[in-house]
């Protein structure tokens, strides 16, 4: 039998330019990934693939299971682990680093944008301290789950290419299918890895890491003066951050472990472990088994984010000026900034959201949610949380009130008359923002309204990735060998805007009893 990946080296599919391996010894382990007895492709991520300009078609199913398994390394490919520190929970290891995964290694894809290719759950590392270096099945199906949601609502975020079943088990809590993961990210530099530098005191690291992480993630500084530059590089990652966290605020996006080795200085979104999406809204809610003190529950993520971007901050300072108390005040004033920026993020989105084309009419587009519409958006939410009602299918049945039909929002809530004085102050602005438009005011108010709700379509999902149905395709894929469910809910997932029959039963929220008990579910 000849194969195409006989002829030509299994290799060809990808381009590799590996910046991080040449620009910073130092910061990894060169390291292999570990021979696995079974590969067995469970998904590719053929849009991905495109994307990044990739030639699969070169390579058999074998050629590529043995590939996103872990068993040939591409050519080109220099697999590395990571070394990074970081603050888990609140506490500081200095070490922390790649324990089960690797980087291949970069292409620059089609947009010319440089993206890391990377193995997760590909064996054991110098940086694995106690852990197998393995990944199951589940949770690496999990990481394709949300990563595909959160790609198709706009959110960044690391994906997906492929995950390949290895053949043999993994010992959790039970016995499990194992599984690797290949992850594509902007890069994989994390807060953790200028803490890992900053905490040996290795200044010359530091910097050559910081001028990586400007050439790759902000060029447009590289030619700024030093040391401005690095005070902008970090007002660039507050600002990503700011955007990010305001983004997943906005469809109940709780991440689980928001751990500085958790969060990007790209601004992706990044480790899918303990991650949900919040049903009934509460800020309160929580969905790592482990997270007692509710540290990273919904409502705090904001906070969260601002105490991590302070650690980065703090790795940064000998870079910034001689004087430290310069260099902090330098530091200090563009911390402070995150809080204001945030929460224009925030308010710009629940504009949106609400279905106002932009702010009052005199009021600046860059008001930091103080005014009357950060009010407005406040008090819905505190409508939706005192209702204990679904925070998806609250923002998506407004766009049905907005068009006209109340009934789907009343029937929300146990009183449906809990909306009406709410309703009233929203309908009341909308007015006034229809005064104002000249075009909306000539149609005439129902056209107006539907124009409206199909705006409000277009920004509020009705599918998101719901834990009781994430778990039972997890499940059926994990223990049965099953993909159908995963499939159908990634399909589903891809469309989140898409209000049809067959997304009918992916909107709908798991029983309370369910929700109830899923953060014991978790694992990664
Ligand atoms: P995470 O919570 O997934 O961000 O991981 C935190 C740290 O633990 C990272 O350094 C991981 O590489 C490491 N780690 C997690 N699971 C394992 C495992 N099964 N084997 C080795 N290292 C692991
Ligand atoms: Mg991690």
């Amino acid at each position: 039998m000849t194969t195409a990946h006989q002829q030509m080296p299994p290799t060809a599919a990808f381009r590799f330019d590996n910046s991080y391996a040449r620009d910073l010894p130092g910061f990894y382990v060169a390291r292999r990934p570990e021979v696995v007895p079974g590969p067995r492709l469970l998904f590719l991520n053929h849009s991905l693939a495109a994307e990044l300009g990739l030639d699969l078609a070169a390579l058999d199913t074998p050629a590529r299971a043995a590939i996103f398994a872990g068993n040939t390394v591409p050519e080109g490919a220099e697999p590395l682990a990571q070394a990074y520190a970081g603050h888990q929970f609140g506490g500081f290891s200095p070490q922390l680093g790649d324990g089960r995964a690797l980087l291949l290694g970069e292409v620059i894809d089609r947009q010319g944008r440089r993206r890391d290719i990377a193995l997760k759950g590909s064996g054991r590392t110098p940086f694995a301290r106690g852990g197998d270096g393995k990944a199951a099945v589940g949770p690496m199906l999990r990481e394709v789950l949300v990563g595909e949601a959160m790609h198709a609502l706009g959110i960044p975020t690391t994906r997906a290419l492929a995950v390949a079943a290895t053949g043999e088990d993994v010992y959790r809590e039970r016995v499990l299918p194992g599984a690797v993961l290949t992850r594509v990210a902007a890069s994989h530099i994390r807060i953790g890895t200028f803490q890992f530098v900053a905490a040996r005191g290795d200044v010359d690291s530091l910097r050559k890491l910081a001028e990586y992480t400007i050439a790759r993630h902000d060029p447009a500084l590289a030619t700024a003066p030093t040391p401005q530059r690095f005070l902008a590089l970090l007002r660039n990652v507050v600002e990503r951050q700011a955007a990010l966290v305001a983004q997943w605020m906005n469809v109940g996006f709780i991440h689980g472990v928001m751990n500085t080795d958790n969060m990007t200085l790209s601004g992706e979104t990044i480790d899918y472990g303990p991650c949900a999406f919040m049903e009934a809204h509460d800020p309160t809610t929580v969905f790592s088994s482990i997270d007692h003190q509710g540290r990273y529950a919904f409502g705090n993520q904001p906070n969260i984010a601002g105490w991590n971007l302070a650690r980065l901050a703090e790795t940064l300072l000998p870079l910034l000026s001689d004087d430290t108390g310069q260099a902090v005040a330098l530091a200090t004033e563009v911390l402070a900034a995150f809080p204001v920026q945030y929460r224009r993020h925030l308010l710009r989105g629940q504009r949106a959201k609400l279905g106002l084309h932009g702010p009052r009419e005199g009021e600046p587009d860059d008001d930091s949610g103080d005014g009357d519409d950060a009010a407005l958006a406040d008090d819905w939410l505190a409508l939706l949380q005192a209702g204990r009602v679904d925070f998806t299918l609250g923002w998506r049945r407004l766009a049905d009130a907005a068009a006209g039909d109340e009934a789907p929002l009343r029937a929300l809530f146990a009183d449906p008359r809990a909306p009406d004085a709410w309703l009233a102050r929203w309908r009341e602005r909308l007015a006034n923002e229809d005064a104002g438009e000249s075009d909306s005011a000539q149609d005439g108010p129902a056209i107006a309204g539907l124009e409206r709700a199909r705006a409000m379509r277009g920004v509020n999902p009705i599918v998101i990735a719901r834990n009781h149905r994430v778990e039972e395709a997890l499940a059926a894929a994990s223990d049965n060998g099953d993909l159908a469910p995963f499939e159908r809910l990634l399909d589903a997932l891809r469309q989140p805007y898409d209000e049809s029959p067959g997304s009918a039963p992916y909107a709908e929220p798991a029983p309370a009893a369910v929700t109830a008990a899923y953060q014991t579910f978790c694992g990664t």
